[in-house]
C-alpha cells in the first residue's frame, strides 16, 4: 500500500504550519513545512548578498546550495550547509525573499524532487503553495486552508510580537496582500487550490477548531469507499434486516432476552460495539436486541460451517484470523466504522463459558479500531442465566452509554492508550454484568 499523503495548500497567516504540526502529531504523520525550505533558499540568496528579483544569479547560485532536514522529537529542523536555520528564515524581510525565489522554476525544481522523496518513506502531511497542484497530484486528501485577509494578519501580528519582532498590524496585512499577490499570480506554480481540494476557511475557527476538522477531513477521505464497496455494504444491511425481521422473533423467544439499556444504542454514526463472549450464539442474541445492522467480527473457521457461513457472510461479518495480528480485519473495521457503521467486536478473542469474565484476559484491537477510525465505543455485557433445557438460553443483555475518545484517554495513540482503553471498556463490561472486577492485564493489541 502506498502511504498516505496529505496535502494542504494555503496562503500565509491561515494557520497552515501550526494546524498540519499538530495534526501530524496527533494521527503520527510526517510533517513537512515546505514554507519553511523556501524561506531557507531565500536565506541562503540573501546571505550570499544575491538580489533576489535576478533570476540568472539566484539560479548560478543554486549549485552551491545544500538543505537538509532533520527531524528531532517529531520538529522539523532545516539545515543550510550542514547547520539548523533557526528562527532566521521567520523574519519578514525573509518572507520577501522567499516568495522572490519561490517564483523562479530552476529553485522549484531543486525543491521538487526532494519534497516528493519524504513520501517514498513515511505517511506525510506537508504544507505550502502547490503540493496538491504540482508536488502530489495524486494526494489522497487535499485541503486549501484560508482565511480573510484580516484575521490572517491578525494571527501573523501575534506570531510575531510574540517572538519580540516590531511590527505593527497594517504592516504585516500590507506584506501578506504583497505576497498574496505575487504567489497567485506568479507564472510557475502560482498558487490556487487543487480543482479536487476541500477548501477549510478558519477565520471563525480557533486553532482547536481548525485541527479538528483537518481530522475529519482526513479521516473522511483516508477511509472513502469505492462505489463498489459502497453496493457490498447496502446490500449486506439489506440482507442483515431481512435476517432481523423473519430471524429475529425466533431468537428472541428461544434465547429468552432481557435487554437493558436499548436506548444508548447509538441511532447512526460509526461505533465499536464489544461484549464479553460466552457462546457462538452471542452474535445472535445481541444481533436480535440491538436496533440496528451490526458488522460482527467472526472467527475465520465459522466461515466453513453451512448454513451459519451463509448467514454471516451475507449479512456482512468481518473474517477474523486469531492466531496473529489480523491486519485486514483491522482495517476493514476501521474502515466500516469510518464510515458510519457498527461494528462488534468481543475483546476476550475466544468464548469464556462459565467464567466470571472479570478473570479473562481479553485484548486491545478495538480500542485501536475505536481510536483510528474517531468512533466511540458501546459496551455490552451478555449474562446466561440459566441453561437447563440447551435450546432455550436465558439471556441477559446490558447496554451501556457509548464511550467517547476522551473517556476512553486517547491523546496521540498508540499500543499504551489501547490497553487502556480496553481495560476501561471492560471494567465497564464487567460493572453492567454486576461481575466482580479483578481485571487482569489486556494482552497485546490484536482484536
Ligand atoms: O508558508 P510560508 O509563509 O512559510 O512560505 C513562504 C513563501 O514561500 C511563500 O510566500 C511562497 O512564496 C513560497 N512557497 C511556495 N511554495 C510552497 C511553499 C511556500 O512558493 N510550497
Amino acid at each position: 500500500m502506498s502511504h498516505l499523503k496529505v496535502a494542504v495548500d494555503g496562503p500565509g497567516g491561515a494557520g497552515k504550519s501550526s494546524v498540519c504540526k499538530e495534526v501530524a502529531r496527533r494521527l503520527n504523520l510526517l510533517y513537512i513545512d515546505t514554507g519553511a525550505l523556501y524561506r531557507t533558499v531565500g536565506l541562503y540568496v540573501k546571505r550570499a548578498g544575491i538580489d533576489p528579483a535576478d533570476r540568472d544569479a539566484v539560479v548560478a547560485s543554486l549549485p552551491a546550495l545544500s538543505i537538509g532536514v532533520r527531524a528531532e522529537q517529531g520538529r522539523q529542523i532545516i539545515l543550510l550547509d550542514g547547520a539548523p536555520v533557526g528562527d532566521e528564515i521567520r523574519t519578514q524581510e525573509i518572507s520577501m525573499y522567499a516568495s522572490r525565489v519561490s517564483a523562479i522554476p530552476e529553485v522549484r525544481a531543486k525543491l521538487l524532487d526532494y519534497q516528493r522523496g519524504f513520501a517514498e518513506e513515511f505517511d506525510v502531511i506537508l504544507d505550502g503553495r502547490d503540493i496538491g497542484t504540482v508536488i502530489f497530484p495524486d494526494a489522497q486528501v487535499k485541503i486549501f486552508l484560508t482565511a480573510s485577509p484580516e484575521a490572517r494578519a491578525h494571527r501573523r501580528y501575534l506570531e510575531l510580537t510574540a517572538k519580540g519582532v516590531e511590527v505593527t498590524e497594517e504592516s504585516v496585512l500590507a506584506e501578506m496582500n504583497e505576497r498574496d499577490r505575487a504567489d497567485s499570480t506568479r507564472e510557475s506554480a502560482p498558487l490556487v487550490a487543487a480543482a479536487d481540494a476541500v477548501t477549510l476557511d478558519t477565520s471563525d475557527l480557533d486553532f482547536e477548531g481548525s485541527v479538528d476538522a483537518v481530522i475529519s477531513l482526513i479521516k473522511a477521505q483516508r477511509y472513502a469507499l469505492t462505489p463498489e464497496k459502497k453496493k457490498k455494504i447496502k446490500r449486506e444491511k439489506r440482507s442483515y434486516r431481512f435476517f432481523y425481521y423473519t430471524l429475529g422473533w425466533l431468537v428472541r423467544f428461544f434465547h429468552r432476552i432481557k435487554v437493558t439499556g436499548r436506548e444508548n444504542v447509538p441511532r447512526s454514526g460509526g461505533c465499536i460495539l464489544c461484549s464479553n463472549h460466552i457462546a457462538i450464539l452471542d452474535i445472535f442474541s445481541i444481533g436480535a436486541s440491538v436496533p440496528r445492522p451490526i458488522n460482527f467480527l467472526a472467527k475465520r473457521e465459522l466461515f466453513k460451517v453451512p448454513i451459519l457461513s451463509f448467514l454471516i457472510r451475507s449479512a456482512g461479518a468481518i473474517p477474523l484470523e486469531r492466531k496473529k495480528t489480523d491486519l485486514g480485519a483491522i482495517r476493514r473495521s476501521v474502515e466500516l466504522a469510518a464510515n458510519g457503521n457498527l461494528v462488534a467486536i468481543f475483546p476476550q478473542g475466544h468464548r469464556q463459558p462459565g467464567k466470571n469474565p472479570a478473570d479473562t484476559e481479553f485484548k486491545s484491537g478495538a480500542a485501536l479500531v475505536a481510536y483510528r477510525a474517531g468512533v466511540p465505543i458501546l459496551p455490552v455485557c451478555i449474562r446466561l442465566k440459566r441453561q437447563k433445557y440447551r435450546i432455550f438460553r436465558r439471556t441477559e443483555i446490558f447496554i451501556g452509554k457509548p464511550m467517547s475518545a476522551e473517556e476512553l484517554g486517547f491523546v496521540n495513540g498508540g499500543s499504551a492508550e489501547y490497553r487502556e482503553a480496553a481495560a476501561k471498556v471492560f471494567s465497564e463490561i464487567c460493572r453492567l454484568g454486576n461481575f466482580e472486577k479483578t481485571l487482569p492485564a489486556p494482552t497485546e493489541t490484536d482484536a
